[in-house]
């Protein structure tokens, strides 16, 4: 089936997929390497590198950033896709290695978007392991590449954004205007076990849980009170948050009353109010149109964004799905094209 792109919005696609072959090959080596330590990253890219039917051709396009992903954004109605470096990029890596290849995979993404400048745009991927190389490689992707943004892929070999030492790359983003794709990765060690042996840990929930997860960290951190600027967006519909609005706020607010955990300061807002502040939603992989619906009705029309998710869950009729959702033709506007305009600076 085919699904014709429109006059009436340019469908911007807000979370999709790229490899490179080097960092396929890297991958293929930490595979290799017996002492190497992450069981989501085996179980996720131990399957994702087989030899299956379906996962090679799932590589193929992730690799490709041509003809076959043009073929395929013109058989789904995709106007322009906004790519970054598929999960966990270079978050997995040693630091020297992490900081070579986010270099050069942010190269050939930007060389992907000067030749299709109508259809791509490119978030940085950035060695979150080495701040300072981060902060460098960051800016060297929005002012010299034309980049977008950052993409990172939630944890980074188990440690979160709202650790201090990372702030140095939040206050870059904030002074960039640049935002942060917080995106999925498979749970960290500390937290997979229990979700291995029902096959739970990856993209059917164990990456919404840890990405929710690392989203509430850094809220309550107080780093969005610190860079009040800083935009971040977040797929999946907010990885669940938003149904948890009314729950969070109540508990956060009265613990922090209660002065039980150091952790645990006040913040300047509520926690629900930094979704509508700080944070723009995606829809990648959730073409369900009450969850949207109930997503749209509590963070606003301005805070939500179409994402497909390509190539990993490439179904061309979804976007029928969002085409049809009850929304006035200005809020499907900015629902597919306008508030991706406006978050990534298109
Ligand atoms: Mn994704």
């Amino acid at each position: 089936m085919t699904v014709a792109r429109t006059s009436a919005y340019r469908r911007i696609a807000t979370e999709e997929a790229f490899f490179t072959r080097e960092v396929m090959q890297a991958y293929r080596a930490l595979l290799a390497e017996p002492a190497f330590d992450d069981p989501g990253f085996r179980r996720l890219w131990g399957t994702f590198l087989s030899d299956r039917p379906r996962t090679v051709k799932l590589v193929e396009r992730l690799i490709d950033l041509g003809e076959q992903r043009i073929a395929d954004m013109d058989a789904s109605g995709i106007d322009m896709q906004v790519l970054a470096l598929t999960s966990p990029g270079v978050q997995a890596f040693d630091a020297p290695l992490a900081r070579d290849l986010a270099q050069a995979s942010n190269d050939q993404l930007a060389a992907a978007v000067r030749k299709y400048p109508d259809r791509f745009a490119g978030l940085a991927a950035i060695a979150v392991q080495d701040p300072a190389a981060a902060v460098k490689e960051l800016e060297r992707g929005v002012r010299t590449l034309g980049l977008k943004g950052a993409i990172i892929n939630s944890h980074t070999r188990g440690e979160y954004l709202d650790d201090a030492k990372f702030w140095p790359i939040l206050e870059a983003a904030e002074a960039l205007g640049a935002p942060i794709y917080l995106h999925p990765n498979t749970p960290p060690r500390a937290m997979i076990e229990p979700f291995t042996g029902r096959g739970l840990d990856g993209a059917v929930f164990g990456f919404a849980v840890e990405t929710a997860l690392h989203m509430l960290r850094i809220i309550v951190s107080g780093a969005l009170d610190r860079f009040p600027k800083l935009q971040f967006v977040l797929g999946h519909l907010g990885e669940g948050l938003p149904y948890w609005f009314f729950r969070l706020d109540f508990m956060h607010g009265r613990m922090v009353a209660d002065k039980r955990f150091a952790g645990a300061q006040p913040l300047a807002r509520k926690l629900s109010e930094y979704f509508t502040a700080n944070i723009t939603l995606t829809t990648s992989g959730m073409a369900w149109q009450p969850a949207i619906m109930f997503a749209h009705s509590v963070v606003g029309a301005e805070r939500l964004m179409y994402a497909m998710d390509y190539p990993y869950q490439y179904v061309p009729e979804e976007v029928l799905v969002t085409d049809a959702l009850p929304l006035s033709a200005a809020d499907k506007k900015r629902f597919y094209q306008s508030n991706a305009e406006k978050v990534f600076s298109l």
